[in-house]
């Protein structure tokens, strides 16, 4: 049997750590087309040893020419690459069967919408591409008959509580509502007085899931839930209103699948990534992932509250762009992954980021999505309305 030609685009990453740790238990069945990095050069060079892709691909010529010597010296033939064109190229490679996206934020849509052109198998951790991408996104899958998985755990969770024709639409399909589980965060039950005070550190200390920097910072606002609604309103063609968010503090329950009959589905499993990631790369078919077995009996409690729109207001901006549709999800992520890094920096508080947020959203008018062209704009422009906040503010 051939093995499955993977690229894994941000693989230094956690996601990208935990597909690498899943791929290595099927060594068999996958074989590592190429590996990309953005920093953490080191632990790309290991990458490197240990899975011996065709391609590494880094930021910039001189990442490029250090790691292509220390390879070379250590008897390794992967070539190593660098730039935008060339995330593309190995993203989007006759040889490629399986594409994982797993770069953070706007920086990775460009090379996930080339792996959707070019008809890959496409496992979206990258959430924040088909956030900004839409509908344009979608069309490339359709036309292109590209398969797209999703890895973030609430949306594979309901892909595998849906039925396989999904696509039709959600009420042909005798589905009322998707019910997405959101953990709450680090913050969940902080008073709103304090919200303004906590650290990057806090933010990023996530009661359930180690993840990036970036989308812990967004748990902790429910950004990332946000975003998640958007994603699954384009993933399973529902309409923001039919997705509702459920604050489960225990992230046992990942989403769930409320049918007409009354019947509600649900995917449960131990807070890894493994799982989704193992899930989407053998679809249909199921393989180990490294998991351990969910012991119900030690978890005990499944509690289930509603999200605190008034403390976190983040989820109710994303679901206004996600209703107002046109370039208006594009703008707010960009605007959130600027707040975020000026956070990240201890240059704003953390209640300060949905300021930002509402601000551009304010000032900027949604515009209609014809090409990529037109959401680069989007972004560059609430990127440069949340800096001029920045430069009056902090
Ligand atoms: P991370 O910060 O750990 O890793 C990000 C990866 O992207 C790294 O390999 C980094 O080198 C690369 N990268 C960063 N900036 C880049 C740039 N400008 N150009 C090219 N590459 C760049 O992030 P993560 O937690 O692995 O998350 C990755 C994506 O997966 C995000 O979109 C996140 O929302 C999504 N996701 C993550 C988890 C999780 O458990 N970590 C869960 C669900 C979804
Ligand atoms: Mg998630």
């Amino acid at each position: 049997m051939t093995r499955k030609q993977v690229t894994v685009l941000g693989a230094t990453g956690s996601i990208g750590v935990s597909t690498l740790d899943v791929l290595a238990r099927h060594a068999e069945s996958y074989a590592v087309f190429a590996l990309t990095g953005h920093s953490r050069m080191e632990a790309l060079y290991e990458q490197c040893l240990a899975h011996r892709p065709v391609y590494a691909v880094v930021a910039n010529a001189r990442q490029a020419q250090a790691l292509q010597e220390r390879l070379r010296d250590a008897g390794i033939s992967t070539r190593v690459q660098h730039g935008d064109d060339a995330l593309a190229a190995v993203a989007a490679d006759e040889r490629v069967d399986v594409v994982m996206a797993a770069i953070v934020g706007a920086a990775g849509l460009v090379p996930t919408l080339a792996a959707a052109r070019a008809g890959k198998r496409v496992l979206l951790a990258n959430k924040e591409a088909l956030v900004m991408s839409g509908a344009l996104f979608m069309n490339a899958v359709r036309d292109s008959g590209a398969e797209l998985l999703p890895i973030d755990s609430e949306h594979n969770a309901i892909f595998q509580c849906l039925p396989a024709d999904y696509h039709k639409g959600m009420s042909s399909s005798g589905v009322r509502r998707i019910l997405l589980t959101a953990s709450g965060g680090p913050f969940r039950e902080m008073p709103l007085e304090l919200l303004s005070r906590v650290t990057p550190e806090q933010a990023c200390a996530h009661p359930n899931w180690s993840m990036g920097q970036k989308i812990s910072v967004d748990s902790a606002s429910l950004m990332n839930k946000g975003l998640e609604l958007i994603e699954a309103c384009w993933l399973f063609a529902a309409r923001p209103d039919q997705v509702e968010v459920v604050v489960h503090p225990q992230s046992v329950v990942h989403s769930m699948v409320d049918y007409v009959d009354g019947s509600v589905l649900a995917q449960l499993g131990n807070p890894d990534m493994r799982t989704p990631i193992a899930h989407a790369l053998a679809w249909p078919q199921r393989i180990d992932s490294g998991v351990s077995a969910l012991d119900l009996l030690a978890t005990g409690r499944l509690e289930f509250e509603s999200p605190d729109v008034r403390r976190f207001p983040c989820l109710s901006l994303a679901r206004q762009a996600a209703e107002v549709g046109g370039t208006a999800c594009a703008m707010l992520n960009a605007a959130n992954e600027v707040a975020v890094a000026a956070f990240l920096q201890q240059r704003i508080g953390f209640t300060d980021i949905p300021v930002i947020i509402e601000q551009v959203m304010n000032c900027l008018p949604s515009a209609q999505v014809i090409d990529l062209e037109h959401i680069m704009y989007a972004d560059h422009q609430a990127r440069q309305c949340a800096f001029d906040w920045l430069a009056q503010h902090a």
